[in-house]
C-alpha cells in the first residue's frame, strides 16, 4: 500500500512543495516518500493543507487500498476528537449514525442530570454567528445532562484582541471536558484540539469542515428512507443519486457532505455555475454540472446550498435574481430530477435566492425542519460517543 509518493505528487507537486506546504523537512517528506506510507498523526495536517491546494481528501485517501473497516463485535468508538468527516472510518460513521437514531426516536426526553454527560463541562465557543448549531449543541449537552457554558464572543476579551491561543490558554484553565468551536478561519478547531486536553468538535471552520452538519444530514435522509423505503426504490444512502447545488466554492457544509455520503457509496453531483465550484472538484469524486435541467436528472435528493455572500470579495454572480433563475429550486426544476425526490437545506436559507418558499416548506418533499431535529438528536450522539472515548481512554491511562 504505497499511496504515500502519489499522494505527495499528485497533490502537492512532488517533495519540496509539499515540505513547504506541510511546514516539514524535506528529508521527512522524502521518508514517507520512499516507505510508501505516512504516519496517522500527520493525516489532519495534509487533509488542511491538500484542501488549499483544492484537493479533498478523506482517511481512505491513506489506505487506498484496504477494504472499508466492518462493523464489528467489541467494537467501541475511540476518536478524541470530531474535527472533520477524514477522522472518522465507515464503522465510526455507522455507529454514530446509530446511536443518532436512537436519540431521535427518544427526542421527547427532557434534560436530565442523570444522563451520561454528568459532571462534565461542555463549553461553545463560537466565533461565527450560529442559530441552529450553537442551540442544538447547548440543548444537546444539557440533555445529556452536561454543564454548559455558552461564552459570547461578542461581550469577551476575543473581541479586545485576545488570540486564538490566549483563550485556549484561559479556557484549559476553566478544565473544560468538551469544547464546540466555531470560527472563521480555516483549521482552528484542529489547533485547539493540539493546545487543550479536552474533546474538540469543530461546528464550522471557515471553508473547510462542517462534520456535524454532514453526520445530521444523513442521520436525517436515513430516517425518513426507513419510513418511506417502499416509495423509494434503493433504501439505503449508498444507492441514492445525490445532488448538492449552489455555492459550493464557500461551503464547509458541501465538502464535508462530500466526504461523509462518498464514504456511504452514494452517486453525488455537484451543480452550480463555474464561478462557485472549486479548482479541483472534479477529484473529489463526484460528476459536475453546470446547469439544473441535466444536472438533476435522476436524482433522489437535492441538497441545497446558501450563497454565501460574507465569503465572497467579488462578483461570483452578476445578481441574486439572475442566480435565482438559472439556479434556485422551483417547482418547475423540481420536475427535472426523479419523481419524489427529497430537498434539504442546512440553513439558514435565503428565500427566492436559492430556494422558492413553496418547495422548502412542503412537508412532503422538504427535509429542512426535520434537519433541525435530527441536529440535536446526531449532536447528542455526537457528545456522548466523545465522552465516552474520553473514560474509557482516562482508565486505560491511569491502569
Ligand atoms: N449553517 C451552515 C454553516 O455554518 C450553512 C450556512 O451558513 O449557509 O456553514
Amino acid at each position: 500500500m504505497s499511496y504515500a509518493p502519489t499522494l505527495i505528487d499528485n497533490v502537492f507537486g512532488g517533495i519540496r512543495p509539499a515540505a513547504r506546504a506541510l511546514n516539514k523537512a524535506a528529508s521527512t517528506i522524502q521518508s514517507w516518500h520512499e516507505t510508501g506510507t505516512i504516519p496517522q498523526k500527520h493525516w489532519n495536517d495534509i487533509i488542511i493543507a491538500a484542501a488549499e491546494f483544492g484537493h479533498i481528501l478523506t482517511a481512505e485517501s491513506f489506505f487506498p487500498l484496504s477494504p472499508q473497516v466492518p462493523a464489528q463485535h467489541g467494537y467501541s468508538f475511540d476518536k478524541p476528537h470530531c474535527l472533520s468527516i477524514t477522522d472518522f472510518h465507515r464503522v465510526d460513521i455507522e455507529n454514530l449514525l446509530e446511536l443518532g437514531g436512537h436519540y431521535l426516536d427518544l427526542s421527547v426526553q427532557k434534560s436530565t442530570r442523570e444522563g451520561p454527560l454528568r459532571g462534565k463541562t461542555l463549553v461553545n465557543l463560537f466565533f461565527e454567528n450560529s442559530t441552529r448549531t450553537e442551540k442544538s449543541f447547548e440543548l444537546a449537552g444539557k440533555r445529556l445532562g452536561a454543564d454548559v457554558i455558552s461564552m459570547n464572543i461578542g461581550s469577551s476579551s476575543v473581541k479586545k484582541g485576545e488570540t486564538l491561543l490566549d483563550t485556549a490558554t484561559t479556557l484549559n484553565a476553566m478544565n473544560p471536558d468538551l469544547l464546540v468551536v466555531r470560527h472563521g478561519a480555516s483549521g482552528a478547531p484542529a489547533l485547539l484540539a493540539q493546545k487543550l486536553s479536552c474533546a474538540v468538535i469543530n461546528a464550522g471552520d471557515g471553508m473547510h469542515a462542517h462534520p456535524t452538519q454532514a453526520l445530521l444530514d444523513a442521520l436525517t435522509l436515513r430516517q425518513k428512507l426507513q419510513e418511506t423505503g417502499q416509495k423509494i426504490d434503493k433504501r439505503d444512502i449508498g444507492g441514492l443519486r445525490i445532488a448538492i447545488c449552489g455555492d459550493i466554492l464557500h461551503s464547509r457544509v458541501a465538502r464535508s457532505n462530500v466526504q461523509l455520503l462518498n464514504i456511504l457509496g452514494a452517486d453525488l453531483r455537484l451543480i452550480g455555475p463555474p464561478t462557485l465550484i472549486p479548482i479541483g472538484a472534479e477529484n473529489w469524486g463526484v460528476d459536475i454540472f453546470h446547469d439544473m435541467e441535466t444536472g438533476l436528472e435522476g436524482c433522489d435528493v437535492i441538497m441545497m446550498l446558501r450563497l454565501q455572500l460574507e465569503r465572497m470579495n467579488g462578483a461570483f454572480v452578476p445578481s441574486k435574481r439572475e442566480y435565482y433563475h438559472y439556479h434556485g429550486l422551483t417547482r418547475e426544476k423540481l420536475a427535472y430530477a426523479k419523481p419524489g425526490a427529497l430537498v434539504m437545506h442546512p440553513g439558514p436559507m435565503n428565500r427566492g435566492v436559492e430556494i422558492s418558499s413553496d418547495v422548502a416548506d412542503d412537508p412532503e418533499i422538504s427535509l429542512i425542519t426535520r434537519q433541525v431535529e435530527a441536529g440535536v438528536a446526531m449532536r447528542m450522539a455526537i457528545l456522548h460517543a466523545l465522552s465516552e472515548a474520553q473514560n474509557r481512554a482516562q482508565i486505560k491511562a491511569a491502569s
